[in-house]
């Protein structure tokens, strides 16, 4: 197959300015207002009409003339003769001369000759003749004509987006049709291995994520996605894709295919079909992007990995949709932060995926070759060429992923469902990165988590049988500046299935075993109970594990751990009870490992990590925690690191 390398790379300015000079035409469409919301008016509304149209009540009362209450008092009245009632809605005609008054509603039309309402709360009313026990102004309780909008004004300018504020103006207005922008823009999305949400996973696929995330940005900017759905790297079916979209969209965007790679077909279809204005942009994670035109239709080929489309979508495709169509409210979010951590660049050119987490600012990006997650990103940073280090405490500022909620705290460690039920109970919102125990600690100490959710167990004779949880590998790593929270105990131990003839660590050898990965927490106490199990049986804790196999495997999750013994991939698992039992799986207890919160100690301080311990102490929280976990006497003790 034809190899085809990038053409060269351009620069990130020269790629906007291409984008900014693609001819892209809105048209433009009446809609009723129930559609409205979120799209972008296209003309300027005047309102032919007063609001209010009348002068009304903003009261329930008496429509009188202020000057007859002026003398008034609590303790000496007024007398006003009542001619009728005014409910909301009517017409009647009632003339208010001097000594008379008129029953009025709220929202009814102020009748002639009265101008002030006196609340209901201050008369009473007999036999047709109203007391009034203290004195209105001119105008009191009286909503003029034109108050809030006057005929003839611009209530609502053009490019405006349409939110709630706007369609209630609209409909105040009595606008029942809107003129808004129509933008037409189609979603295709190509890969063999892709998979409809909803649809069956099978071996080798993964869901295709940028069609929904791609329609969802288009539907903020206010324009009017429309989804092509998956294409597969064929170029026969790519084509008539295309073609269709060319015909009935204003702006295409694709995902995936645009590498110069042997199944990547996407640039030199554009090349035949139509015409490539760009391939390749020298950022980073964005440098394969196409930009090309078919047939007067601008296309932008966005990357496959969905950080990295909605990347590009945001730095690029959010302001040209807000130019085509003359939007005046800024589209791209944009919110300032600090940087939580230091961060080295590699002096390219970058939009580095962040977390934003109160006000701090922390790369989504962990380490090279991890797959960035969209889950832990809330937008991204834009790193110049000429910046190769940003240091912790320098001011950036984040291009928002839409309209994210951003996270309250940020959790590293080990999974642990105990987790699950601090953020339910606190109504906080967390982000969790689950690392693994070890993870956890790195991440305290490199300062790009707020709390590590930690059960690192050590031989240490300070400790309850000779096993003292995480204080030993804290001083190992020589942490200061944190505490350790104490959590609450979980049960750890073998997992088998029902009819399984393993008994105990014993029962181990020749069996098949699916551990979990270095750097947890649970694999560390195997570790210690086979230890443990081998001194004085003449046995080395090597002989022993090389005679299990699998021993060496590393399942980065419980709910891998239970699949694989489950589906009868492995005879043994390590893990906590509670994982067991939701999967009809046989739990064979060890012991008892201690789960607890390292943090830093500048944050113990915030309302979060205050609310997040206050929770931790709850007795909410101990009668709540699921089967296998349970609070103690050390729960919620707080052990400084200087
Ligand atoms: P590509 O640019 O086609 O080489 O794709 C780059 C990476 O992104 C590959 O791992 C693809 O599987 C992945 N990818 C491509 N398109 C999608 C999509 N729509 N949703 C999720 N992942 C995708
Ligand atoms: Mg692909």
């Amino acid at each position: 197959m034809k190899r085809k390398e990038f053409r060269k790379l351009i620069s990130v300015d020269k790629a906007r300015k291409i984008i900014n000079s693609l001819q892209i035409l809105p048209r433009q469409e009446d809609l009723p207002l129930e559609s409205a919301y979120g799209k972008i008016l296209a003309e300027d509304i005047i309102t032919e009409i007063n609001v209010p149209p009348f002068p009304r009540a903003v009261m329930d009362g008496y429509a009188v003339r202020a000057e007859d209450t002026y003398a008034c008092s609590e303790t000496g009245p007024v007398k006003l003769r009542m001619l009728g009632n005014i409910p909301a809605g009517s017409d009647a005609k009632f003339k208010v001369s001097a000594g008379e008054t008129v029953e009025i509603a709220t929202g009814a039309p102020i009748p002639e000759g009265a101008n002030a309402v006196v609340m209901v709360e201050y008369s009473s009313e007999k036999d047709g003749t109203v007391l009034i026990y203290r004195p209105v102004a001119l105008g009191e309780n009286i909503m003029k004509a034109g108050s809030d909008i006057r005929k003839g004004e611009r209530v609502l300018r053009a490019g405006r987006k349409l939110g709630t504020r706007e369609i209630g103006v609209l409909s105040s207005v009595g606008k029942k049709d809107v003129p808004i922008l129509k933008l037409q823009v189609g979603i295709i999305s190509t890969g063999d291995e892709l998979v409809r949400p909803g649809e069956k996973l099978t071996s080798g696929k993964i869901y295709d994520a940028n069609s929904y995330t791609l329609y969802a940005g288009i539907h903020e900017c206010g324009a009017f996605p429309l989804l092509y759905g998956i294409v597969e790297d064929n170029e026969v079916v790519m084509k008539k894709a295309l073609e269709t979209a060319v015909s009935e969209c204003a702006l295409i965007l694709t995902s995936g295919s645009t590498s110069s790679g042997a199944g990547d077909v996407m640039y030199r279809l554009i090349d035949e079909i139509g015409e490539t204005l760009a391939h390749g942009v020298n950022i980073k994670p964005g440098k394969p992007v196409i930009i090309g035109i078919i047939k007067d239709v601008p296309i932008i080929g966005l990357p496959g990995n969905p950080t990295s489309a909605l990347m590009i979508f945001n730095e690029f495709i959010v302001p040209l949709l807000r130019k085509v169509l003359g939007s005046n409210k800024e589209l791209k979010k944009v919110e300032k932060g600090i940087m939580g951590t230091n961060f080295r660049s590699e002096g390219r050119q970058q939009l580095l995926p962040v977390g934003l987490i109160r006000g701090k600012v922390y790369p989504a990006d962990r380490g090279s070759g991890a797959i960035t997650s969209l889950s832990g990103a809330d937008g991204f940073i834009e790193i110049p060429s000429s910046t190769e280090f940003i240091e912790a405490g320098t001011p950036v500022e984040v291009t928002l992923f839409g309209e994210v909620e951003k996270p309250d705290l940020l959790i590293a460690g080990g999974f642990c469902p105990g987790l699950d039920l601090l953020e339910d109970l606190s109504g906080l919102h967390f982000r969790t990165l689950y690392t693994g125990s070890s993870g956890g600690f790195s991440a305290i100490a490199s300062n790009t988590a707020d709390i590590a959710g930690v059960n690192m167990p050590s031989r240490d004779s300070r400790g309850q049988d000779g096993v003292l949880h995480n204080i030993p590998t804290i001083e190992n790593m020589g942490l200061s500046g944190v505490v350790l929270v104490k959590g609450y105990k979980r049960e750890v131990g073998l997992l088998v299935r029902q009819d399984s003839p393993i008994s105990g660590l014993s029962d181990l050898p020749g069996k098949r075993l699916i551990n979990r990965n270095l750097g947890s927490g649970t694999r560390a106490f195997l570790d210690l109970k086979i230890a443990e199990f081998v001194a004085g049986k003449g046995i080395s804790k090597k002989e022993f594990t090389d005679s299990i196999p699998g021993y060496s495997s590393g399942a980065k999750s419980e709910v891998a751990i239970c699949e694989a013994v489950a589906s009868g991939k492995a005879e043994a698992g390590v893990g906590i009870r509670n994982c067991t039992e939701k999967n009809g799986l046989q739990f064979i207890n060890f012991a008892e490992e201690e789960y607890d919160f390292l943090i830093r100690k500048e944050i113990l301080e915030t309302p979060e990590v205050r609310r997040f311990l206050e929770i931790l102490n709850s007795g909410e929280f101990a009668s709540k925690l699921p089967e296998g976990l349970h609070v103690y006497e050390r729960t919620g003790e707080i052990i400084s690191f200087e």
